[in-house]
């Protein structure tokens, strides 16, 4: 693979190293239609891991509407326009009647940094609490969520750190109503803390469905002691649903109506323009105009017309396709599949997930649930060089992350798993 090599020494010199790599063997990628993506020799994979291209890759309603707005007008939003307007009706009737403005930007790191200095302004204190295993973005502000990249000069004394959901090793050791009261207990705990701080207590951040962190099985209500003690504290809910909003969950749009609760502040991105980079912060118009007020916040790219001309044909093809109804049902096919691979392969230690997010946590011992790190990297290899493109996460990284376009059908679900049969056979 003389080309491949190439590439990489090119990336290196005119990208910078460390700029990171999917597989062993990388995929030189030319092309992409609907669940599949093509190499520059031509050969197919099924594409079991993006979630950007939401609708399926290079969906021709997207592409025409990205394509006729690109040619008739594109620019900032200092004029008057019904693009981002007509966007942003038909975006916040898809949420409870109190989040019913939004602010949009070109990225998720963009709209979690909006969102926490957002809740700054309704609150007038800093202090943060998020996850540990999560992942928020890359702005300096946000990055101070993350422990898996922590970040140069160490963590600002205004954020804490909750451990995440973990339904197959619960907190405390116990599953159901004493896994949600020890979860809450540590929120209560990292408030506390905060509110002896010069920083007080500003936010919890979430993503309602810790994708990042392994998706774990979390019964609805799991969240409503830690949403409560927010509230009481004065503090702000913000859901970050880059991960698993627009559907992408079957049955609900979003991952917090998924959980049964309400968020003051949401925040979108990936999905949102099926690759066109656009973002945005859906909140109540008070908050909104308090944030705007402090901040005076403008976005050059944020919301130009080409952005919400592509973010509304998503709405359009998730509606006229019924992506959520088929996310439902062909997660539900798929899970249903991995599980009748457990019955034959030890590897596999807990099924979780939810409509077209979904996988299995592999482990070296299903009585000890020793974390099989090493040998998920070698999954998902196997699956690469067998034309099936998945990735792995999860607090230890050995769950399989398998988060396909949304038009994904039961038979892209067979190939999937009798690929998988076949990589774990061969182990
Ligand atoms: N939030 C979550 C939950 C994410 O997974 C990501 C990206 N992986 C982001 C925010 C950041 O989005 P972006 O890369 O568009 O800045």
């Amino acid at each position: 693979m003389t080309g491949n090599a190439d590439l990489i020494a090119r990336r290196e010199r005119l990208l910078g190293r460390n700029m990171s790599l999917f597989y062993e063997e990388p995929v030189h990628l030319v092309r992409g239609e609907g669940v599949w993506l093509f190499d520059a020799d031509g050969r197919r994979y099924l594409d079991c891991y993006n979630n950007v291209p939401h609708v399926g890759h290079c969906h021709p309603r997207v592409t025409e509407a990205i394509a006729r707005q690109a040619s008739t007008l594109n620019t900032h939003t200092r004029y008057l326009h019904e693009g981002i307007l007509d966007y942003v009706e038909r975006l916040t009737a898809t949420f409870d009647k109190s989040l019913d403005a939004a602010i949009l930007t070109c990225t998720g790191s963009e709209a979690n940094d909006v969102a926490l200095r957002m809740a700054q302004a309704v609150t007038g204190k800093t202090g943060v609490i998020a996850t540990d295993h999560t992942y928020h973005g890359n702005t300096a502000a946000v990055s101070q969520l993350s422990t898996r990249m922590p970040p140069v000069g160490g963590f600002g004394g205004h954020v804490r750190h909750v451990p995440a959901p973990d339904s197959y090793r619960p907190l405390g050791g116990e599953p159901g109503d004493a896994f949600a009261a020890a979860f809450t207990a540590k929120v209560e705990e990292a408030i506390a803390s905060l509110e002896q701080s010069p920083h007080g207590f500003s936010a919890l951040i979430i993503d309602p469905f810790f994708a990042n962190e392994g998706f774990p099985e979390l019964p609805s209500g799991f969240l409503d002691g830690a949403v409560a003690a927010v509230r009481k504290a004065g503090g702000l809910v913000i859901a970050d649903e880059v991960q698993p909003g627009f559907g992408r969950t079957g049955r609900h749009m979003w991952g917090h109506q998924k959980a049964g609760i309400l968020a003051d502040i949401v925040t979108l991105g990936k999905p949102m323009g099926n690759g066109h980079p656009i973002g945005g912060v859906v909140a109540g118009s008070e908050t909104l105009n308090a944030f705007r007020k402090a901040f005076r916040y403008f976005n050059t790219f944020g919301g130009n017309p080409v952005s919400c001309a592509a973010a509304m044909a998503v709405l359009d093809v998730i509606e006229s396709e019924k992506l959520i109804e088929n996310a439902a049902t062909v997660g539900a096919y798929a899970k249903a599949g991995l599980a009748r691979l457990a019955d034959k392969h030890d590897v596999i230690g807990d099924i979780r997930g939810s409509g077209l997010f979904f996988g299995a946590e592999l482990v070296t011992d299903r009585s000890e649930k020793t974390p099989a790190s090493d040998l998920a990297t070698k999954v998902i290899n196997g699956m690469r060089e067998r034309g099936v493109l998945m990735g792995k996460l999860g607090i230890h990284q050995c769950t399989t992350k398998i988060r396909p376009p949304m038009p994904f059908t039961r038979e892209n679900a067979d190939v999937m798993l009798s690929t998988l049969d076949d990589v774990l056979s061969g182990l």
